[in-house]
């Protein structure tokens, strides 16, 4: 496996494309980053919070009776929803954060949506007594208050952001644009596989454990490797981090599950994968949503954390390869993925994770019988509650 490059390339995708001011930063994060994933002190630092903080291993649990229903497959749920802040968020900020500690930071900032990864890095923040402000469109703080509450008990400042479209794009230059400026002693953390090299293969590292684990627990359960995996795909991290460890195991098929959003064939989606073309976005080239003038278009789901036009470049890799196949669920889907859920199981799961659940029934019509799949289960349903009462 020798992808990424040196360059940050996964063929074509990826890459640094970035200011100038910013190239010395990277490479400065890309030699730490490539001592500390060799360094027994830090992996065992790593491992320590993962485990003590953030509950790992998380299970991987069999769901006998949506497996029941669904009738050709076997569903294993590996249950990120279980981690300390409700979703794998925690894995990455808790790397990002041991990085930025051992670089000698003391201000953490980060871009949110939805607040989720928001929360997770304000948290993390707490936990290391580093400074945090944390960037938010103005748009997103009225639809998250919750969340922006969360931020702030935490310790965090939450800033908000008035450009543009008032959401995460905007954020992110916002975030960008602060980190130039103060980069002495600021550390940004970026909450997907995405960004400029190297963060797309240090989330990707960061979040690995997930398949490494799932496969460890499947074989002690089944003997055998999983005929499928199944994610949804916002940025792209928790799928990335299930598929990863399976990469060599041809037989193994990977599927990540976008949002449709009010229909792929609607301006309402948020499926790069899908109907996106080549672009830069955020310091990387991948499949991005934009119009015929390279305009990054406003991207649409009823999940607020795969709001996203565009995705991380090993997704990209993969689609290209053919390693992985990406297919969307819409709004209507993936809240009766939800309710399935919550029915068969007793689990509220995210409104993100019930995009992957929502794509179960179709899955369910195409295998063979006694098949086996692992669902990531990214993260639980309460924070999804407040906004879908009225829906459903
Ligand atoms: C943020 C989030 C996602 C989407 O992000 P990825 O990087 O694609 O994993 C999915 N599920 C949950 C619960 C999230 O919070």
């Amino acid at each position: 496996m020798t992808k990424p490059d040196k360059f940050g390339h996964f063929d074509e995708f990826g890459g640094r494309y970035v200011p100038e001011t910013l190239m010395t930063l990277l490479a400065d994060l890309e030699r730490v980053f490539v001592r500390l994933r060799k360094d027994a002190a830090f992996q065992r630092e790593f491992r320590f919070y993962l485990q003590e903080y953030a509950g790992r291993p998380t299970n991987l649990y069999l769901a006998k009776r949506l497996s029941a229903q669904l009738k050709t497959l076997k569903v294993y749920l590996k249950r990120e929803d279980l981690l300390h802040t409700g979703s794998h968020k925690i894995n990455n900020t808790l790397g990002q954060i041991l990085i930025a500690k051992r670089m000698g930071k003391t201000r953490i900032i980060a871009e949110t949506g939805a607040g989720q990864h928001g929360v997770a890095t304000a948290t993390v923040a707490a936990l290391f007594g580093l400074r945090c402000d944390i960037y938010m469109g103005a748009e997103d703080i009225e639809r998250q208050s919750l969340n922006v509450y969360r931020m702030k008990l935490l310790g965090a400042r939450v800033v908000p952001v008035t450009s543009g479209s008032k959401t995460l794009k905007d954020a992110m230059n916002e975030a960008i644009r602060d980190w130039v400026t103060n980069v002495a002693n600021t550390f940004y953390v970026i909450g997907s596989v995405a960004g400029p090299h190297p963060y797309p293969v240090m989330v990707r590292e960061f979040q690995s454990v997930i398949g490494q684990e799932a496969k460890r627990q499947f074989a002690q359960a089944e003997k055998r490797l999983p005929d499928y995996l199944l994610a949804c795909v916002g940025g792209g991290s928790n799928s990335m981090g299930l598929f990863h460890a399976f990469f060599s195991d041809k037989n193994v098929k990977m599927i990540g599950v976008e949002a449709a959003g009010l229909g792929l064939d609607t301006l309402k989606h948020s499926a790069p994968l899908n109907r996106g073309t080549a672009g830069v976005l955020h310091g990387s080239k991948s499949d991005l949503l934009q119009d015929s003038d390279g305009q990054v278009r406003v991207a649409h789901s009823i999940a607020a954390g795969l709001d996203y036009p565009g995705v991380g470049p090993e997704h990209s890799y993969y689609k290209k390869i053919k390693r992985a196949e990406y297919v969307a669920v819409d709004d209507k889907e993936a809240i009766a993925g939800m309710k399935l859920l919550c029915k068969t199981e007793g689990i509220i799961p995210a409104m993100e994770s019930s995009h992957a659940i929502g794509y179960l029934e179709k899955l369910a019509k195409r295998a063979k019988k006694n098949s086996t799949v692992i669902v990531c289960l990214s993260g639980r349903g309460d924070k999804d509650v407040q906004s879908i009462k009225d829906i459903i």
